[in-house]
This record gives C-alpha cells, structure tokens and sequence, in this order.
C-alpha cells in the first residue's frame, strides 16, 4: 500500500501546500481520498494519470475537501473515462448532483455513483481488495473518519475532526494514523485538533496505533512543527511524521 500526500493544506492558500486530499495505491490501483483545490494537478505531479482514479472517500463537504471533485469528474470525461465512484457523508448525493445539474453537458455523458455512509458503516468498493469502515468525526458539519483494511495493511484517515475517541478507537491496531492538526498547541479551537489536545487523548492508545501522521495544516502551524511533535511524543510510542504535499509513505 502506497500512500502520497497530495494536498496537505487549507481552505487558506499557502507556499507549498495544496488543500486536502490522500491518495492510496493498492497493487498501484489508486483510491483518492478527499479532492480540495489543487489536488487535481498534484495527481499528475504524483505520477498518476487522473483517469486511473474512479474511486473518490469524501471525508466531508467543505470546499478544502472537495472542490476539485467535479474538475476531476470533467478531466476523466474528456479522456473519455466517465463511470466514478464516491463515497461520503450524509448530503453527498444533493451535494454533487446539484452542482453537476448545472453542467447538463458533463451530467448526461457521465455515470457518477454516489454511496452516502454513516458511522459503523463497512464496505467494500467496487474493484479493491480492501475492506473499509467509518467512524463519526467530530466537526461542524457531518464528517465520518475512514479505516482501510487490506492485506498489505491498515490506515485511518480522520478527516477533520476534533480528537475524539471514535476516531482513536478506529485506529486501534492500524499500521498509520492520518489525523489533522489544523493549529498549533495552546491555541483554544474547536471542530478542529491541536497537539495539545491530540496529546491529552492520544495517551491511553500510545502504543495501541502504529505511526502517526499530521496533516491538514493551517498557516498558523508554519514554524510549530518540531513543536507539535515534541508535544505528542511525550504520549505516543509510534513514529510522527508530518505531512508535505507529494510525500511518500509506504506500507
Ligand atoms: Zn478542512
Ligand atoms: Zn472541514
């Protein structure tokens, strides 16, 4: 399993730092997870031919996860790949098929299924060999936290999320944790984590969950890095890593 860091940004542009998105390769058949802006083109950056890619986790509906979406569904269409599937939260479905309304030209060509999952949902998707459950985040709108189970191992994806033990329980006994950290420690947020807060929870699962991974920054965290994993390793036995746009992890 292979694992590149598209987009590992904001809704708030900045050097170096596309919005969210994951790309997982199994046997090099590629799953996206989340598409914001300008995942797009580091698909390509990645070495990835966009067509490749017909099946799309949305974590949730903000626009830092999934404007590039329907870019994506209209790049396949003019190479003349057209079947897509995605998956997400509740709403999924009015989400993309209300903008997609608007384009009646791409709408009628192309055969966009949407999967809409609530927590405690597990799945297969349709061509992988992996085996996929959801767990509730905790953010301002419906979020749901992924885990992908195939032979070549496990990971969970967050989404944005508070720390929350929904989604630490989901990653019990899974080789990587890809969980955000939108600020830096100290600072009061919420919908969203911070080392400090990450830390506080991260203690009782410290050796429960193999390697950490930070993602989902905010410019603010520029400059609190080696910081952030100072603070977490005092309450983690794994390795942490933090995420750059284009990095590689393989498993
Ligand atoms: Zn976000
Ligand atoms: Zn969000």
């Amino acid at each position: 399993m292979e694992i590149t860091f598209l987009g590992t940004g904001v809704a708030i542009p900045q050097k170096g730092r596309v919005q969210s998105g994951v790309l997982v390769e199994f046997e090099e058949k590629p799953l996206l997870i989340d598409c914001g802006s300008g995942v797009l083109n580091r698909i390509l950056e990645a070495g990835v031919r966009h067509t490749e890619i017909d099946t799309v986790l949305l974590s949730h509906l903000h626009l830092d996860h999934v404007a590039d979406l329907l870019c994506l569904v209209k790049a396949n269409w003019l190479m003349g790949k057209t079947d897509m599937r995605v998956y997400g939260p509740e709403g999924t479905e009015d989400w993309l098929f209300d903008l997609l309304g608007l384009y009646e030209y791409i709408l009628e060509e192309v055969d966009v299924k949407v999967i809409e999952c609530s927590p405690g949902k597990e799945f297969v998707p349709e061509g992988f060999d992996c085996e996929i459950s959801c767990a509730a985040a905790v953010h301002s709108v419906p979020t749901l936290a992924y885990r992908l189970m195939s032979g070549e191992g496990e990971i969970v994806y967050s989404g944005d999320t508070e720390p929350c033990r929904d989604v630490l329980d989901l990653a019990v006994e899974a080789d990587l944790l890809i969980h955000e950290c939108s600020f830096p420690a100290g600072m009061k947020v919420t919908n969203h984590t911070t080392p400090s807060t990450l830390s506080d929870m991260l203690d009782e699962y410290r050796d429960e969950i193999g390697s950490l991974c930070l993602t989902h920054f905010y410019p603010e965290m520029r400059g609190h890095e080696r910081e952030a994993i100072y603070r977490l390793k005092g309450n983690f036995d794994g390795e942490i890593i933090l995420a750059e746009d284009l990095m590689n992890l393989e498993l």
